[in-house]
């Protein structure tokens, strides 16, 4: 029996974040996995600009050792290829870490980032408890306490709070909040290692590739890694799947054998290990975050890019947050739910910039003729935008509504010069 004002479920990026900011607060806290870490969690395994931008204010010197980590590789940008093979690069260039002189990218395996995370967390915030390998399977709220359980018999934990910071499709979160599984707002992702691949002429790129119409609006993702090695991953949303009665791992390698961009680089490539998949929870709904004793973060409160499956920054934005109203609820002793929805408040102002072409689109996407519509404006747009600005600003902006509805947006759209189209053969 474990007891403690704050328990934190699940040691990803979300949890461990959660976890130093409480710590910085003062406020005691368990946070408990249910694998032994290193562990390893299907991703793309790009650290965005906004995770470093996190990491820079969580504690500086934990991004200082990111910084000097040899797990980790620089990569320069992201090169998008439409149906149609055009394709165009644009340089991963945070403004806002331009500003504050702050690197823009990185690749890392999740296995090593998060155990590097995991590790920062025991090393330097030693009044954090972590327990690893115990798998909570029960949550039950008394007047005084949150109770939870563990699968083996072995843990009851009772804290004042609870913070689930345990990833996406789980029903501990969805017993916790009564969230009804929605498919058109939860996807699939799978994620495989590949060793000697011919490297893409253009360096330090990661690779986005749109499928043909009948799989759009969704893509294959190629990310180069430390050692030569490459993790491809594709995620489609979990109606899609219904509906088109996908096999994600079919579709993943028949993409990687026919694709004329990329068969020939893949010709000698060998799979290291086994493919792995995960459930994505995506921003394209406004999901519950919050009840009687507990406060939700990252995938767990469904924080997922619905147009680019980043996900590991909000986590991150959202765990420190989250223990931003863990103390205030602390203070007032009130672990309600009435007190803790103003968290949802904040959470819907924070993210709502970060999330609004995921909310914008998802109408659209389950109108019939979305994934042909999708298909001729991402051929359309590729072609027409090489060398522009406009991804870069449109990808980085802070209002991406304003810019969507300013004409000068469609002036350069329409008027710059034509993109390549890519030879498989360069
Ligand atoms: C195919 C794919 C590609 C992606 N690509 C990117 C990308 O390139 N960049 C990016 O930023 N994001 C990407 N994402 C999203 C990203 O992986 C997630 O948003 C991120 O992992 C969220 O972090 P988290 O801490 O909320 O959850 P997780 O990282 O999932 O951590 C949850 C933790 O909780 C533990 N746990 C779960 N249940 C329990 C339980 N009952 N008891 C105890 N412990 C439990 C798990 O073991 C796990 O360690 C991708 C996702 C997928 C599937």
């Amino acid at each position: 029996m474990i007891e403690t004002q704050v328990c934190v479920i699940g040691a990803g990026p979300g949890g461990c974040t959660t976890a130093i900011a409480l710590a910085q607060k003062g406020i005691p806290c368990v946070l408990v996995d249910k694998s032994v870490f290193p562990r390893h969690k299907a991703c793309g395994e790009v650290i965005t600009s906004n995770c470093i931008r996190e990491l820079a204010e969580l504690d500086r010197d934990i991004l200082t050792d990111l910084e000097n980590a040899l797990f980790k590789y620089n990569i320069k940008g992201n090169l998008f290829v439409a149906p149609n093979n055009y394709q165009f690069g644009v340089a991963y260039k945070s403004p806002a870490n331009e500003r504050l002189g702050l690197p823009h990218c990185y690749t890392a395996t999740r296995h090593d980032f998060d155990n590097f995370l995991l590790n920062a967390v025991k090393t330097r915030y030693p009044s954090v408890k972590v327990i690893e390998g115990c798998h909570l399977a029960d949550f039950e709220v008394t007047d005084d306490f949150a109770i939870l359980r563990d699968k083996k018999g072995e843990y009851t934990i009772k804290s004042k709070l609870v913070i689930f910071a345990n990833g996406a499709g789980n029903k501990l979160t969805k017993k916790a909040n009564g969230a009804k599984v929605r498919k058109s707002h939860e996807a699939i992702g799978l994620r495989a290692y590949f060793k000697n691949v011919l490297p893409h002429p253009q360096e330090k790129m990661a690779e986005f590739y749109f499928f043909e119409k009948k799989y759009m609006p969704f893509g294959l993702y190629i990310t180069p890694l430390q050692n030569g090695v490459v993790n491809v991953n594709t995620w489609v949303r979990k109606d899609f799947v219904d509906k088109k009665s996908l096999n994600i791992r079919t579709l993943m390698m028949d993409f990687l054998k026919t694709n004329p961009n990329i068969k020939e680089r893949f010709e000698n490539a060998e799979m290291i290990g086994k493919t792995q998949g995960s459930s994505l929870e995506l921003g394209s709904r406004w999901w519950k975050m919050s009840g009687n004793r507990f406060l939700q973060v990252g995938d767990a409160a469904g924080l997922i890019d619905a147009t680019n499956a980043n996900g590991i920054g909000h986590a991150m934005i959202s765990g420190r947050i989250a223990a931003d109203f863990a103390q205030k609820s602390i203070e007032a002793n009130d672990f309600s739910a009435k007190v803790l929805q103003s968290y949802d408040k904040e959470m819907q102002k924070r993210m709502k910039n970060a999330l609004k072409l995921s909310r914008m689109i998802a109408p659209f996407s389950r109108m019939p003729y979305y994934s042909n519509f999708s298909a001729w404006l991402m051929n359309y747009w590729i072609k027409r935008s090489a060398n522009s600005q406009l991804i870069i600003k449109l990808m980085y902006s802070k209002n991406t509504t304003k810019d969507l509805i300013n004409p000068s947006f469609y002036y350069k759209l329409f008027f710059t010069k034509s993109a390549k189209k890519t030879n498989p053969h360069d």
